[in-house]
């Protein structure tokens, strides 16, 4: 099964029990400065025939056992036209009978450039959840990650996509400004584009870098660092603390449990707020975190 993998391979935490099917190699916008993941990958669509060729040694592979979920890899696999995406997924809908989910990785600009109506018929055809990483919602946080989008963007693109039927699961950055640079805009703006969205699911990871993106080089120029575990959990205080109850058009199942962060978090947003502020500020009188918590992003 591996030998139908082009490796380094990335899925989204919650996605650890899906069959993972690569219909891209690499990301499409590949410049962010803090991710590591698809650096020696050259963006490609994989041939459609190819990918039912796939789909079928899969089939075959999981020929007595059900297949619930599927992940679509790599990068940013919804950039893919949607005439080709709707076909993949009706072939896996044909082979997979099954399957009550799949999802993929998209980008804002992959919202972007499909019409409403597109990602009706994608929503139709069986797409239904888009992992956004939005990063930050402070637009000076974006452009120093040169996300390539500003914050107001990603809120209309987000509610559009959200509108269709198709759910959304975006992920946060802890940590993002480093050391450094203040990163009170950061914390307070990401609180506010959580509420704005107002998505299915919100995760907050924590930075990691690794050797050949942007802030790695600068760390290592001694322009950048990370924040200390302590800062970090400050400034998730700060991210939940300025989040306005108000604002929230529906209940976000809210995660900060991934291997990156330094105390486990989950709880339902905005009714949780205040059992997690007091579980980080728990966390900071005890010392209770968790330096070694971490893997990668
Ligand atoms: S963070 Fe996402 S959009 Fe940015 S380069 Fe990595 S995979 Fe691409």
């Amino acid at each position: 099964m591996y030998d139908l993998y082009d490796f380094p391979l990335y899925r989204p935490p919650s996605e650890a029990y899906s069959l993972i099917i690569q219909i891209t190699l690499g990301c499409s916008h590949n410049r962010c400065t803090f991710c590591s993941m698809y650096k020696d990958k050259k963006f490609v669509i994989k041939p459609v025939e190819e990918i039912k060729k796939e789909i079928d040694t899969f089939r075959a592979i999981y020929k007595n056992r059900p297949v619930d979920k599927i992940f679509l890899a790599d990068g940013d696999a919804l950039i893919v036209p949607t005439k080709i995406l709707a076909e993949i997924l009706d072939y896996i809908k044909l082979v997979f009978p099954e399957c009550q989910r799949v999802s993929v990785y998209g980008t804002a600009i992959a919202i972007h450039q499909k019409s409403t109506d597109e990602l009706k018929l994608l929503y139709e055809k069986g797409l239904t959840l888009v992992y956004l990483g939005v990063e930050s919602g402070d637009n000076e946080a974006l452009k120093f990650i040169k996300k390539g989008i500003k914050a107001e963007k990603i809120v209309e693109l987000s509610k559009k996509i959200m509108n269709t039927g198709i759910e959304l699961s975006i992920t946060l950055i802890a940590g993002l400004m480093g050391k450094y640079q203040d990163n009170k805009n950061h914390a307070i703006n990401t609180a506010k584009i959580i509420q704005e969205i107002s998505p299915k699911y919100a995760s907050i990871l924590n930075l990691r870098l690794y050797e050949g993106t942007e802030l790695y080089k600068l760390m290592q120029e001694g322009k950048y660092d990370y924040l200390e575990g302590v800062e970090v959990l400050k400034e998730m205080k700060l991210t939940l603390a300025s989040m306005d109850r108000e604002k929230f058009t529906r209940k976000v199942i809210f995660r900060a449990n991934h291997a990156s962060n330094y105390l486990n978090l989950k709880g339902n947003l905005p009714d949780d707020i205040d059992r997690m502020i007091a579980e980080i500020d728990n966390a900071i009188e005890h010392e209770a975190i968790d330096v070694n918590n971490y893997r990668f992003l």
